[in-house]
């Protein structure tokens, strides 16, 4: 176990690096924590946005059924104040997951998070467990669209904005406080862990089940957790890091790939 400041323990972040070139199979679970630092707020941890600013309440799955202008209205306002202006792009820690990805150490990027930056970084294979806000979908009709046009209605006054297709009312493409994780991501996602020798849980609290729960399918192999602040697995992961992880993760890509 493990604590850093500055990009970890080097003697830990070679032994880290050297489980993973070893390894049959890897994966990455992040969270909101990764996106930090592309100026994007987390939810929890210091200036989380829950609490003070948002409440979950109003970004339940009932709260979208009961009063869907209402929602859009909370969903927007929530929209403008976690996108830097700009817009957001990924940022090393991201970059350094792409980099191990593509190079084969690592068999899938599982995320919580929605905003994309994952695939922006050129991650082929990524499991995006709470979806993509950067999409909506169809209550009526299942279809999917971009949602910055959508987005675009909804400031003009279209609440809720409705499908041009068939007249049902769009649902960002993300998974709503109540609602269910798609299943078949959630088996995928836990089969990787079951099957790997290494499992690395950056950036994220780890406190929003199911997809926090990912770690505890690991059979065997070793945990590493590069998070700010401890989480519920920090006492019992191989590796505890309580660092930067735009520091962590370059350098540890660095290590692999060397
Ligand atoms: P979280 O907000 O609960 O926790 C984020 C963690 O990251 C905190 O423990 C914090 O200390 C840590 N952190 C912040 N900056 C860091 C850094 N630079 N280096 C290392 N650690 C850092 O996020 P979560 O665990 O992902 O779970 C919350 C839910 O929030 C998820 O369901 C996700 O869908 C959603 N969410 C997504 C985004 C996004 O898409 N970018 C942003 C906010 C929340």
């Amino acid at each position: 176990m493990t604590e850093g400041t500055d990009g970890g323990d080097p003697d830990a972040l070679a032994a880290l690096a050297s489980e993973l070139r070893e390894a049959d199979r890897a994966i990455a679970l992040t969270g909101a924590g990764l996106s930090a630092a592309s100026g994007i707020p987390t939810f929890r941890g210091d200036d989380g946005v829950w609490g003070d600013v948002f409440d979950e309440a109003d970004f339940h799955i009932r709260r979208f059924t009961d009063d869907p202008a209402g929602f859009w209205t909370d969903r927007l306002e929530l929209h403008e104040h976690m996108t830097p202006e700009g817009g957001a792009g990924p940022n090393a820690a991201h970059e350094a997951l792409a980099e191990l990805e593509n190079a084969g150490v690592l068999d899938a990027v599982v995320t919580q998070n929605t905003d994309g930056l994952h695939a922006a970084a050129g991650t082929e294979s990524v499991i995006e467990l709470h979806g993509n806000s950067e999409r909506v979908v169809c209550r009526g009709c299942g279809r999917t669209t971009a949602a910055e046009p959508v987005r675009e209605r909804v400031r003009e006054g279209e609440r809720p904005p409705e499908c041009e297709a068939c007249g049902g009312v769009y649902k960002p493409d993300v998974v709503l406080f109540g609602e269910l994780l798609p299943k078949a991501d959630l088996r995928k996602a836990k089969n990787l862990a079951r099957a790997s020798d290494v499992v690395v849980a950056a950036g994220s609290s780890l406190t929003v089940d199911p997809a926090a729960s990912i770690p505890s399918h690991q059979q065997g192999g070793s945990l590493a957790v590069v998070n700010l602040e401890s989480t519920r697995y920090s006492g019992r992961a191989e590796y505890d890091v309580r660092a930067d992880v735009t520091e962590v993760l370059p350098a540890l890509a660095e290590r692999v790939l060397e």
